[in-house]
């Protein structure tokens, strides 16, 4: 069997109880090796192989992942955070779909999330935001015209945004154009969860300035909105005067 397993996004203990224990019965693990901790290798059984895909193509992934289905092997594919973000999985799934090899893909916390409790916020608050934007500036990968990142600013969404802190300057001026306001909150978490992990926190207006002094070029998530500091209505789901499916108004 092939498992597509998410590894969260550093802290070792952030895998999911079922991705610990599908490395841990492991006969070889191809783990993306410039964003997955090395540490997670150290749960596998003596014996298991190790590939960083980091160095391999993706003939080369499904070269090993055929040949181990051959022998009869356990196979994991360790992916960072969530598989199903910016994973690259759906090509691999695609030729193993052609080659009628199965596999399972087992979720991961997402650096978007992890980004959001390291600097202690909720991207979902009433009357503020009700909805989350996870997108990335474009850069050698080409983002369609559409979801050009001054659009989806415009809508003052909560927005995560992967892959981009290397060109926050133009980050930043797509923002201002969308938001149309300067003062908005940004917060910049690099390495959320890892031992090096950095919280620069700012507006549009200095937010730049404050990643370069830190000297932040790579493995960032740029949390953008007025979740990070806004005034919000309380939830009607613990409000005292809201009935719901599981509790009478008492007031
Ligand atoms: N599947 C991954 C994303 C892979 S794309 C996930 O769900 O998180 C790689 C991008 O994710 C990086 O450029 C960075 O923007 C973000 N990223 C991954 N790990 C991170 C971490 N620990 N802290 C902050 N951002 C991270």
């Amino acid at each position: 069997m092939i498992s597509f397993v998410g590894a969260g996004p550093g802290d070792v203990d952030l895998i999911t109880i079922k991705g610990r224990k599908l490395l841990e019965r492991a006969d070889i693990v191809i783990y993306a090796g410039s964003l997955v901790s090395k540490e997670h290798l150290s749960f596998c059984k003596k014996g298991c192989k190790f590939y960083n895909s980091a160095s391999m193509t993706l003939e080369e992934v499904i070269n090993i992942m055929e040949d181990g289905i051959n022998k009869g092997l356990n196979i994991v594919r360790l992916h960072t955070g969530d598989p199903t973000i910016y994973g690259a999985i759906k090509e691999q799934m695609d030729i193993l779909d052609e080659k009628k090899i199965s596999y399972e893909v087992i979720p991961g916390v997402s650096s978007f999330t992890a980004a959001c409790s390291a600097i202690k916020k909720e991207f979902t608050l009433p009357e503020v935001s009700q909805t989350v934007i996870l997108t990335r500036i474009e850069g050698r990968t080409s983002v369609p015209e559409n979801e050009d990142l001054e659009k989806l600013a415009s809508y003052g969404a909560s927005m995560a945004i992967f892959l981009s802190v290397q060109q926050i300057d133009n980050v930043v001026e797509k923002l201002k154009d969308g938001y149309k306001r300067e003062n908005v909150p940004i917060a910049v978490v690099y390495k959320a969860t890892w031992e090096d992990e950095k919280i620069v926190l700012g507006t549009l207006e200095n937010i730049s300035e404050k990643v370069k002094e830190e000297g932040i070029k790579k493995t960032a998530q740029i949390l953008v909105g007025d979740f990070i500091s806004g005034d919000y209505e309380r939830s009607k789901l613990y409000n005292p005067e809201f009935t719901h499916e599981y509790r009478r108004a008492s007031k």
